[in-house]
Order: structure tokens, then C-alpha cells, then sequence
């Protein structure tokens, strides 16, 4: 398809969206990987009662990843390669390749698939990667009762935050194409179910992919929460990711204070209560540094969290709203600007069935 939309923004803008979504995703797990499983008086009484907002050592260094990001690193490689697929067969399903993908990330976590991977090519070969950073046991469970790729949704009624999580990419495949949104939530659907049954499970990733969709698409955040509120409402599913985003937004617009908002959303352990926390941390948010504390500093699930509140924020204010005491440290830091960048200039890649870009082919195999 030709890249001409003349309502998109100028591209180093949106590049720079897409880089700041990915980077403040990563920044915002990497702070509140340490505090995961704290409550917010132990994390009051280690980090002062403002909580924490500088990175403290986890797996043995400063802004570590988890698996959080980890998953959203090979769902970019996943819709990656399932792209480059497309263009040199003329066929492909977007999802199969991107359970796949999930397929390699459980083998960095030390556990080999039923189905063949391709082991030889991209995120898997970065060492880093295998590492074990508290993973879900639902994505470990789903992957390892999969026996082929699928865009099948998986047969249990898990409704983690493990979909969610993981979904941004789908957001900022599609950040050229505005009139897409309702193509975005059917595939933030699908790549969440592969691994979560129960509608919380994939309607809050399709919900949160919508809603950053529209960041990348230079609207306003509500223009995204009313959109996803829109497409949730003709599911009858839906409803309880319905109340939980609404909860979160309601919470924010009557200028309810953090720490009595945010329990009352949830833990975030769970799709919808992770989606209603991060839009009533978005929401109120003053700027992104501010928004990424708030969303750490509760006692829950502050690295689902903070990568959801820092991809929201991040596609509003891009990379350079970042501090650079967060950025400076991050592990896979240019690995993650590379899969950003490639988000963003895929659809002007070579991928002619006869001349292709071999390098592009290597680093995304169309499987
Ligand atoms: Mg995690």
C-alpha cells in the first residue's frame, strides 16, 4: 500500500511518538519491577513516603526489564515478520505469527515448545533476553499447551494482565492508518487470547490498544477512551472491562486523589483493573515523569502499570520527555529505539517477491 496519507503528522514526529511509547513503556516497567509484589507501605517505608522514582537494583542492575516488556518486544517481532510474510506471500494470519513469536519467548524463559521455532534469527539471539523476570504463569501455561501456531483463543479463563501488557505494538503497526482503529481492537483481541480466555483477559488489550492507537494518531486521549468505549459497548462480553475503564476515567474527572482512586480500581493483577488504573493515572497526569511514579507507587502490579501509563504518556509527549537518568540505564535501550524505528518505517521497506531487502529478511523472516 503506498504511504501517502495526507492527514498523518510529519513523520519525525510520529517516529518520535513511537519511540517515546516503546522506550517510556520499558522505563516505566523497569521502575516498578522492584516494588512488584510490595504494598504501597513497604514501598513507602523503603523509598520515602513519595514512593519511588529513581531505579533501584533489580536482577543485579539498574532498570531491568521484565517480562512485560519482554513479551512486547516479541509481539513487535511478531507483527513484524508477520508483515514481511504478507508482502512476499500475499497471504498470511497477522496472529499465528505473533503466537510464534510468544513461542520463542518461552524458550528464553527456559522452557522449549511442542511447536518448532526458528531459533536462528532476531530476539531470540539476544542473551539478555533469557532471562526469567517473574513471568506469567498463564503465558507460561497457554504457550506450553500449544501445539501449533494459533490465533485460536486459548482454553482457559484467565483474565491477567498478561494480554494488556503485552498489546502496544499492534497499536504502532498501524500508526498511518487513523481509519483503522476497529481493526487494531480486533487484533489487540486476538493477541491477547491466545494466551487468556477470559474477556477481561482480551478485551482490556484490545481496549488499551485502541486508546494508544489514537495517541499515535496525534488525537486526545479521550477521543481514544471514547472510541474504545464505543467498540466495547457492541460486545455484550465486554461489560466488565466497560465498567473498570470507566471506573478509571470517572475516578480521574471528579479529581479523586491517587491513593484512594487507585485500590479502588484494583490491584491490576488482572486486564480490566490494570486498563481503569492506567487510564486514571494518564488522566491526571501532569507529565509523564509525574504520571509513571503514580503508576509504580501502589500495591499492586506497578511494572503491568507503569508500562502501560508510559506508553500512553510516551506516545503524547515522545522520547524527549523521558528523563535521561531513566533512559540512560535501560537495559536493551537501542534495541528497543530499533523496534520502534522499525514500527514506524516498515511500510516503506523493499518486500517485492523479487527484490527484496535481504537484510530487512533476515531480521524479520516471514514465520
Ligand atoms: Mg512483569
Amino acid at each position: 500500500m503506498a504511504d501517502n496519507h495526507p492527514e498523518t503528522t510529519a513523520p519525525v514526529i510520529v517516529r518520535d511518538r513511537i519511540r517515546g511509547s516503546l522506550l517510556a513503556g520499558a522505563v516505566g516497567d523497569a521502575l516498578g519491577a522492584p516494588i512488584e509484589f510490595m504494598s504501597l507501605a513497604d514501598i513507602q517505608r523503603l523509598y520515602g513516603s513519595d514512593g519511588i522514582s529513581d531505579y533501584a537494583p533489580y536482577h543485579g542492575r539498574l532498570g531491568a526489564i521484565t517480562d512485560d516488556t519482554q513479551m512486547t518486544l516479541f509481539t513487535a517481532e511478531g507483527l513484524l515478520r508477520a508483515y514481511v510474510r504478507g508482502n512476499l506471500r500475499g497471504i498470511c494470519c497477522i496472529t499465528s505469527v505473533v503466537s510464534h513469536a510468544y513461542l520463542r519467548w518461552l524458550k528464553t524463559q527456559g522452557i522449549t515448545p511442542s511447536a518448532s521455532i526458528d531459533e536462528k534469527h532476531g530476539l531470540i539471539l539476544l542473551r539478555a533476553l533469557h532471562s526469567r523476570r517473574a513471568p506469567g504463569n498463564t503465558c507460561l501455561s497457554a504457550l506450553q499447551a500449544m501445539t501449533a501456531f494459533t490465533d485460536r483463543k486459548a482454553d482457559n479463563n484467565s483474565k491477567g494482565a498478561g494480554g494488556i501488557m503485552r498489546v502496544a505494538p499492534v497499536a504502532m503497526m498501524f500508526h498511518d492508518r487513523a481509519d483503522q482503529a476497529n481493526y487494531v481492537f480486533q487484533l489487540g483481541k486476538e493477541s491477547a487470547w491466545i494466551t487468556h480466555g477470559h474477556p477481561c483477559g482480551y478485551y482490556s488489550a484490545a481496549a488499551f490498544a485502541v486508546i494508544l492507537h489514537a495517541l499515535l494518531c496525534n488525537e486526545p486521549l479521550e477521543v481514544g477512551i471514547d472510541r474504545a468505549e464505543q467498540f466495547l459497548s457492541v460486545n455484550p462480553d465486554a461489560d466488565e472491562t466497560r465498567r473498570a475503564l470507566a471506573r478509571g476515567v470517572e475516578l480521574a474527572r471528579q479529581g479523586t486523589l491517587p491513593r484512594e482512586a487507585i485500590p479502588t480500581i484494583g490491584e491490576a493483577w488482572v486486564g480490566e483493573e490494570a486498563l481503569g488504573i492506567a487510564l486514571y493515572c494518564a488522566l491526571v497526569a501532569s507529565d509523564l515523569e509525574h504520571g509513571i511514579c503514580l503508576a509504580v507507587n501502589h500495591s499492586g502490579d506497578s511494572d503491568t502499570t507503569g508500562i502501560l501509563v508510559g506508553q500512553l504518556l510516551g506516545a503524547k509527549y515522545g522520547e524527549a520527555a523521558i528523563p535521561e537518568r531513566w533512559l540512560a540505564p535501560l537495559e536493551l535501550r537501542s534495541e528497543i529505539a530499533q523496534l520502534a524505528d522499525d514500527l514506524f518505517q516498515h511500510r516503506e521497506w523493499n518486500l517485492d517477491e523479487f527484490d527484496f531487502d535481504e537484510a530487512i529478511v533476515q531480521r524479520y523472516p516471514g514465520r
